[in-house]
């Protein structure tokens, strides 16, 4: 049994835990990351990176695709495209093994040492990790838990065969001829959309009234049309009986009649849980809340040296929370005075079309006891998107009424999922509807719907 010892340990090197590492390490604290997978944890390996690959496939095939059955306004012709799945998805393999082999590379340069295995704590100050090579023992003065989150799944629909969550989903090497999505959230209506766009006939079930329940309906109401669009049929309101007898998925509808839907996958997406088993959480007794651990805004626990970040500490479960989380610790852990204190964590959903929001949607803030003034600017009205041959969504902002510091900028449309960094700095900027208005934002460009929104909510709109 070999031991080690370090100022700081990292348990997962997921996009929390990674960034952690490398900014402690670059800080010069003495640190050590342990990893049970592969470095880059959910995000990299089996989330974000490779759906939003697949997302890229599927949008490259529908357009090829729409312009050889229903021709091109832009004078295009095209033969009807094939897809080899099996391909694409070798590419979005690349694209993994490249950044994930990057994190390693990086983890290296800011001399962290990486130890693969299994972390589980012995107590406050210890780890044990079964590794290739046997036992290591790790002692450390401070500990940052990242480990994750885990897909949920159904008590009467246990993922194996058909059944498949968003990482089976990610790997499949044949297109299914039919897929029932099971969950209208996310991940869901993300990968729904992408196997649709390559040719699955697609249903999705969702038990609440609205796809994307987590957004407001004004919102998800362009994403719900072009689902339609795309002939997806998608069933709110609905309850998951159980497999069907013949293979299928047997359901509730909302009217209360019992439906058979034929599938050959069934992918259930009905939320991420955190990954708190098997590490020896019992050991430490940390205070929890709910299923997460619970943290403070420096994202200490309960226990006197021991941090926690990333989804393991709760909603929202993304990637740049848990990265920016992962960063302030291991200031934190440095000497520096650092505490949580960002005014949003944007949130992007990468449907058809896209959907960014951050801070506060109207509804959010009149609950938040604000008087609100609200500017909408549709991208019908926009050039940019015309000359993009997508007119559908809009941008939406909120500020005080008083004052007009905004409270919230929302968006939908295609492409506006790279316009989210211009929302959060207007809001951690603290800026205020003038300061928007005064900004010259370049023509042609989807950004200037930002300008128009708020030039709508200042009453003075140009283009609408
Ligand atoms: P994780 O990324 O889950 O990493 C935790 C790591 O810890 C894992 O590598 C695990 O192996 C390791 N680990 C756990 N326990 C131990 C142990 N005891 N010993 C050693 N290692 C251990 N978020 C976004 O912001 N944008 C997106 O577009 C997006 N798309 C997504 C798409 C899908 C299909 C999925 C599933 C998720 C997506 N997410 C997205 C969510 C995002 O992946 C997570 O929020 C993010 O990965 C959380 O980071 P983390 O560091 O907290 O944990
Ligand atoms: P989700 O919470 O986004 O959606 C789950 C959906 O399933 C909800 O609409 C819920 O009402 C529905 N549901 C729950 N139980 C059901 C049942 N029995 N029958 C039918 N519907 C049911 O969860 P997800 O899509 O699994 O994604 C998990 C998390 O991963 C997200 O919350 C998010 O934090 C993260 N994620 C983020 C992105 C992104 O940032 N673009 C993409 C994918 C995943």
């Amino acid at each position: 049994m070999k031991e080690i010892s370090c100022t700081l340990l990292v348990i997962g090197a997921g996009p929390g835990g990674y960034t952690c590492a490398i900014r402690a390490g670059q800080l010069g604290v003495d640190t050590v990351i342990v990893e049970a997978k592969k470095p880059g944890g959910t995000c990299l390996n089996i989330g974000c990176i490779p759906s939003k690959a697949l997302i890229h496939a599927a949008n490259e095939f529908r357009t090829i695709a729409e312009i050889a059955t229903g021709g091109s306004r832009l004078g295009i012709a095209v033969g009807r495209p094939e897809l080899d799945l099996s391909k694409a998805v070798a590419w979005k393999d690349g694209i993994v093994a490249r950044l994930t082999s990057g994190v390693s590379g990086l983890l290296k340069r800011s001399k962290v040492k990486i130890v693969e295995g299994w972390a589980r704590f012995r107590d406050g100050k210890t780890v044990e990790v079964e590794t290739e090579l046997g036992l290591q023992v790790i002692r450390f003065e401070q500990v940052v838990i990242a480990t994750g989150s885990e897909p949920v799944d159904l008590p009467f629909l246990p993922f194996g065969g058909p059944i498949i969550s968003s990482t089976g989903a990610l790997e499949l090497k044949e297109v299914p001829g039919s897929l029932v999505v099971v969950g209208a959230g996310y991940i869901g209506l993300e990968l729904g959309t992408a196997f649709a766009k390559i040719g699955s006939a697609v249903t999705v079930v969702e038990a609440q009234a609205h796809i994307l329940p987590h957004y407001d309906v004004e919102l998800t109401r362009p994403v719900a049309k072009r689902l339609g669009e795309l002939g997806i049929a998608v069933l709110t309101g609905a309850r998951v009986k159980g497999p069907g007898p013949d293979g299928g998925l047997s359901i509730e509808a909302a009217d209360g009649t019992t439906r058979r839907l034929a599938a050959d996958r069934i992918l259930v997406t009905v939320g991420r849980k955190p990954f708190t088993q098997g590490w020896g959480l019992d050991q430490i007794d940390l205070e929890m809340e709910g299923p997460f651990i619970r943290i403070d805004d420096r994202c200490r626990t309960s226990m006197r040296g021991v941090y926690a970040i990333g989804d393991v500490t709760g909603e929202p479960m993304l990637a740049h929370r848990a990265m920016a989380q992962g960063e302030m610790v291991a200031e934190i852990v440095a000497g520096h005075k650092r505490a949580w204190d960002r005014v949003s964590i944007p949130a992007v959903c990468f449907t058809d079309p896209e959907i960014v929001t951050a801070g506060l949607s109207p509804e959010d803030a009149k609950v938040a006891g604000h008087d609100v003034k609200v500017g909408l600017f549709p991208f019908q009205a926009s050039g940019r998107a015309m000359t993009l041959e997508r007119g559908d969504g809009f941008i939406r902002i909120v500020a005080r009424a008083d004052n007009h510091v905004l409270l919230g900028i929302q968006g939908v449309g295609a492409g506006v999922a790279e316009l989210s960094a211009s929302f959060s700095l207007a809001l951690e900027m603290g800026a205020r509807l003038e300061d928007v208005a005064e900004t010259v934002h370049a023509h042609p460009t989807l950004s200037e719907g930002i300008l128009e929104a708020a030039l709508k909510a200042l009453a003075r709109p140009i283009h609408v």
